[in-house]
């Protein structure tokens, strides 16, 4: 089984890196993949380059084990819909299990994905929540796909919905982006590595 895990890292953090880890362990993942988004869709586009959100990323896993970074979003033109992500892993997967990893803010907002109920023909969405909160309601087409047993996400390729609880640490990069700014140190908030890359390139010194 591989995991998607999606974002525009700017920068990559520990709220990020803990929580993919946990699902890998969790899961028992074979390999987690951290893909960095070119041109979000959904909100402003960063002002950090991709390849710059990239190799912070990069250096972020470069120690860690079943953790990669996976650079196909920058490669491909026009906003970088997760929809056209899952289909191109797909073709390469075959029929391996691919489990796209969202927050639960993220999965808030799902429904204004482009393209968002084929999301599903290509993966299994995995919402990673906090003390099993799931937010609101859900409607009748994720309810249909809801399941609470693991070993659904193994059998079937893709079309499940599933929620994990995972350890949300408070740390945002709008946050860390903020104290940079301020001059403010963020040492602690994300690996040493990204730092001295952010300060090596006077990144967000607004
Ligand atoms: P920003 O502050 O710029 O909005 P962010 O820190 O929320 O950024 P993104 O790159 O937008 O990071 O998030 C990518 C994914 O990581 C989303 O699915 C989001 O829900 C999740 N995520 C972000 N921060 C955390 C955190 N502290 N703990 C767990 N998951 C997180």
């Amino acid at each position: 089984m591989i995991g998607i895990y999606g974002g525009t890292f700017n920068p990559v953090h520990y709220g990020h890196l803990r929580t993919a880890l946990e699902v890998k362990q969790i899961l028992a993942l074979d390999e987690i993949r951290l893909v960095p988004c070119r041109m979000p869709p959904h909100r402003e586009h960063p002002e950090v380059p991709a390849e710059m959100r990239l190799q912070m990323l990069q250096m972020a896993v470069a120690e860690v084990p079943g953790m990669r970074v996976d650079r196909r979003e920058l490669d491909r033109d026009g906003p970088s819909y997760m929809v056209d992500t899952l289909a191109s892993l797909r073709r390469e997967l075959s029929a391996q299990p691919i489990l796209l990893f969202v927050g639960a803010d993220a999965f808030a907002g799902l429904e204004k994905w482009h393209k968002w109920r084929h999301l599903f023909d290509y993966a299994h969405v995995v919402v990673m929540t906090r003390s099993g909160h799931r937010g609101g309601e859900l409607s009748d087409f994720l309810n249909r796909r809801l399941t609470e047993q693991p070993e659904d996400l193994r059998r079937n390729s893709c079309g499940c919905l599933y929620f994990q609880n995972v350890t949300r640490l408070e740390i945002s990069a709008t946050a860390i982006r903020e104290l940079i700014a301020n001059e403010m140190d963020p040492r602690f908030l994300l690996p040493d590595a990204v730092i001295g890359y952010i300060r090596r390139h006077n990144l967000y010194r607004s």
